[in-house]
């Protein structure tokens, strides 16, 4: 699980990097125009931090050695963003991590459920957010009720990430109408209405870059094309 976490986050903070210019572009329009950066920053770290991490003590439980990773992983996000997606992405980090050391189902598509409804219920508890008010929960709670209704459908890694990411970016598009209540975009009242969400599209593509990753892991033919 540990090295599946790995190329996830390298692999997220290439494509973060490659559209952080969007990322931002959206954040000019209702917010300060720096989510891209924001981001970048913070993937940029998680990586140097990844090099830099010596590898775990042999004896050290998957689950265990995993939760670690992500909790640096946030840490890294709470201590080197400045915009409030630093310590949102962080905390969820930090509780996806708490899910994961603490998981009795030990298999990956379990683990990946717990953690992520842990993480979007920590970010709904840090920012006092929920569903509907124009931000990164708009993608991250659907994503985690379609991962949890694929895993009970008896899917894998492949196919319950594959169903979370698919919530996610229909979640992210659907910000589009939507009010801003929380955040800087609710500085700009109805003006808000009409722009995709930054928070809740850099979290559909951190999901589809983590499905991308299980699909290409995956032992499971069928998951390829998942
Ligand atoms: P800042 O708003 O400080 O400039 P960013 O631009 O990096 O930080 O991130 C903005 C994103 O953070 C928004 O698009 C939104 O998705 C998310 N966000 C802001 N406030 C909250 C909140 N209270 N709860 C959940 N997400 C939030
Ligand atoms: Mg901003």
């Amino acid at each position: 699980m540990q090295d599946g976490v790995i190329a996830w986050l390298r692999a997220a903070a290439g494509r973060v990097h490659e559209q952080a210019p969007s990322l931002t572009a959206l954040d000019q329009a209702i917010g300060d125009g720096d989510h891209g950066i924001n981001l970048d920053r913070g993937f940029g770290a998680i990586v140097a931090m990844l090099d830099e991490r010596p590898a775990p003590e042999d004896g050290t439980g998957d689950a265990a050695a995993t939760a670690d990773l992500l909790r640096q992983a946030g840490k890294t996000l709470i201590s080197k963003v400045g915009g409030a997606s630093g310590p949102l992405y962080g905390t969820a980090f930090l509780r996806g991590a708490g899910a994961i050391a603490a998981a009795t189902d030990p298999t990956a598509g379990a683990a990946f459920v717990a953690a992520l409804e842990a993480a979007a219920g920590g970010i709904s508890a840090l920012g006092k957010s929920a569903e509907g008010e124009k931000t990164m929960l708009d993608a991250l709670f659907p994503a985690a009720r379609a991962a949890r209704s694929a895993l009970d459908g008896g899917g894998n890694l492949a196919a319950v990430t594959a169903a979370a990411r698919d919530a996610a970016a229909a979640g992210a598009e659907a910000t589009i109408p939507m009010l801003a209540t929380k955040g800087r975009a609710s500085y700009l009242g109805e003006r808000s209405v009409g722009h995709q969400d930054p928070g809740a599209t850099s979290a559909a593509l951190l999901l589809a870059v983590l499905a991308e990753t299980a699909a290409a892991n995956s032992t499971d033919p069928a998951a390829a094309t998942a």
